[in-house]
């Protein structure tokens, strides 16, 4: 083939591939609007991109602010013993949900939304006949489900998944019964990494979006809001949009902001770890004071997150990482502090262990002087909200 014939069949699988990857998005899309109406019409005019054709920008923009893009896995490495059966699920479902009727609520008890918010007040076996029975105009689905069944079939992160993040801390395997029609708002996960997969004749698409600083920001002006996504989908940046269905896991990054599309009914088992990667996007999270405005116990997550995380970051030695994402929220991290005792002392230890006198790099504040070693300057400039006053004076 001459260079010139080269050239032109080049070109011509160039616009093929273009072409494809665009018209995956224009399918989603038509999708979306069919079944969740023309409010979401507006997303064809949002810049979305399919997972395998990612540009190098919006790459990088995802690995300046998380650990990575989102990444898709065959579902087959997330079931060491066996892929549970949906109707297996409905079992345990129905079994929890008569316990509850049963008992009164408990912390690990799973929640219904209704219209976009938690509803204690309806009878959860509507979202039972409406997986057979889905219903348009009022979807009803359940959250936070423990399952005996997802238990005992092994979920846990894909070996694969190791090439892009080593998974550290992996818990809280919960279920969501997800009849069609139902649709998860934009929201981030606490900080934390993700997996998640679907069992059944489930599909659903997902829009994602990097926890960067312009996203975070229009995150906060719809804090508290309902319909964010109509609010704000045309302000987000380096949007990727995954059709997912029970073949597929998908990996969630730390901060990443995301909502789902039910398109078929069916389960969604997902799980929370972090890595040693995931540090700075915690904090930007709370740089942003997105987590101001949660309920009390769903901040202690968030802490929780940033505190298993610092840990992970700390022992496998990335010191330089964890100064940076500390001295980001130091502010809203002495506001916690104050007020809680046990995440001070925690997070104390965790400093004390892995930040030695015999370190002499520099502070990534740049406000070190040289005449201090590291350890002294990060504790009396950075962690000095945690220390008691005895060890303070010490440090003067
Ligand atoms: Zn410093």
């Amino acid at each position: 083939m001459t260079n010139m014939a080269k050239g032109s069949a080049l070109a011509r699988e160039d616009k093929l591939g273009l072409s494809q990857s665009a018209s995956l998005v224009r399918e989603a899309l038509k999708e979306i609007q069919e079944s969740f109406g023309a409010a979401f019409g507006g997303l064809k005019h949002c810049t979305l991109y399919p997972l395998d054709d990612v540009p190098p920008t919006v790459r990088s923009l995802w690995q300046s602010c998380t650990t990575s893009l989102p990444t898709l896995y065959n579902s087959s490495q997330c079931w060491t013993v066996r892929t549970p059966l949906a109707r297996e699920l409905v079992i345990d479902a129905l079994i929890k949900i008569r316990s509850k009727q049963i008992q009164s609520a408990s912390e690990e008890d799973f929640r219904l939304n209704y219209q976009g918010e938690v509803n204690e007040s309806i009878d959860p076996t509507i979202v039972l006949a409406q997986l057979v029975d889905p219903d348009p105009c009022c979807p009803a689905f359940l959250t936070g489900l423990r399952s005996p069944s997802v238990e005992s079939c092994g979920f846990r992160c894909p070996y694969d998944l190791c090439t892009v993040v080593e998974p550290e801390e992996e818990c809280n395997i919960q279920v969501n019964m997800t009849p069609k029609f139902s649709f998860v708002d934009l929201h981030i996960d606490y900080g934390a990494d993700g997996l998640s997969t679907l069992v059944g004749d489930c599909r659903k698409i997902w829009l994602l979006y990097p926890p960067s600083e312009a996203n975070l920001r229009a995150m906060k002006m719809v804090d508290s809001q309902r319909a964010k996504l109509m609010r704000i989908m045309h302000q987000l940046e380096g949007g990727v949009i995954v059709p997912t269905t029970a073949s597929h896991a998908i990996y969630i990054p730390a901060g990443c902001i995301h909502a789902t599309f039910t398109l078929q009914g069916g389960f969604l088992v997902a799980k929370d770890f972090t890595s040693s990667e995931s540090l700075t996007a915690i904090a930007s999270y709370l740089l942003h004071k997105l987590d101001q405005t949660l309920p009390s116990e769903a901040r202690s997550v968030c802490y929780d997150w940033f505190e298993r995380c610092l840990d992970v970051c700390l022992s496998s030695g990335k010191l330089d990482t964890a100064l940076e994402a500390w001295i980001l929220s130091q502010d809203h991290l002495a506001a916690w502090a104050a007020s809680h005792r046990q995440w001070r002392i925690n997070v104390r230890r965790l400093w004390e262990q892995h930040l030695h006198n015999k370190i002499f790099s520099d502070c990534p504040c740049g406000m070190q002087e040289r005449t201090t070693v590291l350890s002294h300057h990060v504790f009396a400039t950075h962690l000095n909200f945690l220390l008691p006053p005895s060890q303070l004076r010490r440090l003067k």
